[in-house]
């Protein structure tokens, strides 16, 4: 069925406008309830962001392989990671792991302004492309290494890391903004992570778990190659 996707354009075909809202369905089966997130994913067209081959598989709800070696995340996650978040319309956001460029479209829909970070350069000028071809012109991609935070934009509201880490970056946490949230998958890379939201209170760090997790790993420096 898939097949009757118009890949050129963004405007989906009747049959892709009902994969989306299957696919929102299914997140909403699944635990997502935040509205906003559920439609934020919805009106993103994941098949953009996906190789030729494998669009067809657009809106199953799993993990997909994407240039670079790397992953675009299951959308449950996206859509957990993105309702533990609680972005609101006013919120800078901070993503480290642009990947696809994905989470960074869903987050340009609930957010004022994202900026993403990519070690990889051809991940990056591909997922600035796509961005730009959906217009979502609030969302940022840079390229460089995402350890380092992004201080000349700091502090954010709320920030994703959408790689998993051993330790949280001691960066991130200087420029999360207070009062703010960061959600982390930590854990070794291959091994069992957990998904963890942090809360930066007048207390000091509030943590809670929301779940084991697979993410590729959050690596130092930018990508040398590609
Ligand atoms: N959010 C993405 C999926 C991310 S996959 C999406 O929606 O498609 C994780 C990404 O993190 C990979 O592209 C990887 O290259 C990137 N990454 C790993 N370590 C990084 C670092 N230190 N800085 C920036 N990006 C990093």
């Amino acid at each position: 069925m898939n097949d009757d996707f118009d890949h050129e354009s963004p405007e989906p075909t009747p049959q892709e406008a009902e994969a989306r809202a299957g696919l929102a369905l299914e997140l909403r089966k699944q635990g997502i309830r935040d509205r906003r997130v559920l439609s934020a994913i919805e009106r993103v067209p994941r098949r953009f962001f996906l190789t030729a081959n494998l669009q067809k598989h657009a809106y199953d709800n799993t993990a997909l392989p994407i240039e670079c070696g790397q992953t675009i995340s299951q959308p449950t996650v996206v859509g957990m990671m993105t309702e533990a978040l609680d972005v609101k319309p006013e919120h800078r956001v901070l993503e480290i792991g642009t990947g696809s460029g994905f989470q960074a479209a869903v987050l340009g829909h609930l957010a004022d302004e994202v900026h993403s970070v990519e070690r990889y350069r051809t991940l990056a000028d591909l997922a600035r492309d796509r961005l730009s071809a959906l217009k979502l012109p609030n969302v940022t991609v840079h390229f460089g290494d995402g350890m380092l935070g992004l201080a000349e934009h700091a502090p954010f509201d709320r920030i994703i890391v959408t790689a998993a880490a051993d330790k949280v970056p001691q960066a991130l946490m200087e420029q999360l903004e207070d009062g703010g949230k960061l959600v982390v998958p930590v854990g070794p890379s291959g091994g069992i992570q957990e998904l963890v939201l942090y809360e930066k209170t007048p207390n000091g760090l509030v943590e809670r778990n929301l779940g084991a997790v697979r993410f590729v790993p959050l690596l130092p420096g930018a990508a040398s190659s590609l």
